[in-house]
């Protein structure tokens, strides 16, 4: 399927732990299919990292590992969901984490007549998610996702996307903030999962695998969730 095969806007819902590959899985559907990845994460670390209100008030939780108040990040993907890119569909990449933020969603979409197609629940052990979370980090230049392990950087040291050498990593990807980020996860994003399969909305995928593994079997739920 390409993105021609999408005539409606679709809204996609990718849920699991701090690792499970949420964001590198989103950078692949919106190339794939022309949707708009909306990352929570990454919206509050441009709001910290422009020293806005709601940037002050998140730094330290994010640095934590906690989740930052349902008010501003709800505030944040409103105003981000509405603007005019948002139309050829969306990803949505750490957002809703809580009830509260599901709830909130459903409003929002129900204003401008959108549905949520399906939210995918990638499928993980927690014991791995250390590992890939602490060997991660992103280009500078374009945003590509890397990993000391699994995905390294070319013999060039430069990426492989757009020749940058400016690696980050981010603060909170460390062994200590990971374990409250899980416990976060399960107490307050887990339970999401019935919320969506009381609504006939959910589907698991296993994302134990490789990158290309896991992202056919995404391809394969999210052709489905289309038609
Ligand atoms: P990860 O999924 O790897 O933990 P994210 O980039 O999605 O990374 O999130 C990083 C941090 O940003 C979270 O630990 C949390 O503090 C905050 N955050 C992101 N999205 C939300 C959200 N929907 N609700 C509350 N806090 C959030
Ligand atoms: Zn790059």
């Amino acid at each position: 399927m390409d993105a021609a095969v999408l005539t409606t806007p679709a809204v996609l819902i990718l849920l699991g732990p701090p690792g499970a590959g949420k964001g590198t899985q989103a950078r692949m559907l919106e190339e794939k299919y022309g949707l708009v990845q909306l990352s929570t994460g990454d919206l509050l670390r441009a709001a910290v990292a422009a020293g806005t209100d709601a940037g002050k008030a998140a730094k330290a939780v994010m640095e934590a590992g906690g989740l930052v108040s349902d008010e501003i990040v709800i505030n944040i993907l409103r105003d981000r969901l509405g603007e005019a890119d948002c139309a050829k569909g969306v990803i949505l990449d750490g957002f809703p984490r809580t009830t509260v933020q599901a709830e909130a969603l459903d409003v929002l979409l129900g204003e401008t007549g959108q549905k949520i197609n399906a939210a995918i629940s990638l499928e993980v052990d927690d014991a791995a998610m250390v590992g890939r979370i602490s060997g991660r980090f992103t280009c500078g230049g374009c945003g590509e996702g890397y990993h000391d392990s699994f995905k390294p950087l070319p013999d060039t040291g430069a990426c492989s996307n757009c020749g940058s050498t400016e690696m980050k990593r981010r603060a909170d990807d460390n062994a200590e903030t990971v374990g409250s980020r899980l416990e976060a996860y399960h107490a307050q994003t887990a339970p999401l999962i019935a919320y969506y399969e009381g609504k006939g909305a959910l589907q698991k995928i296993d994302a134990m695998g490789g990158i290309d593994e896991i992202a056919q079997g995404l391809a394969t739920v999210v052709k489905g969730a289309m038609d």
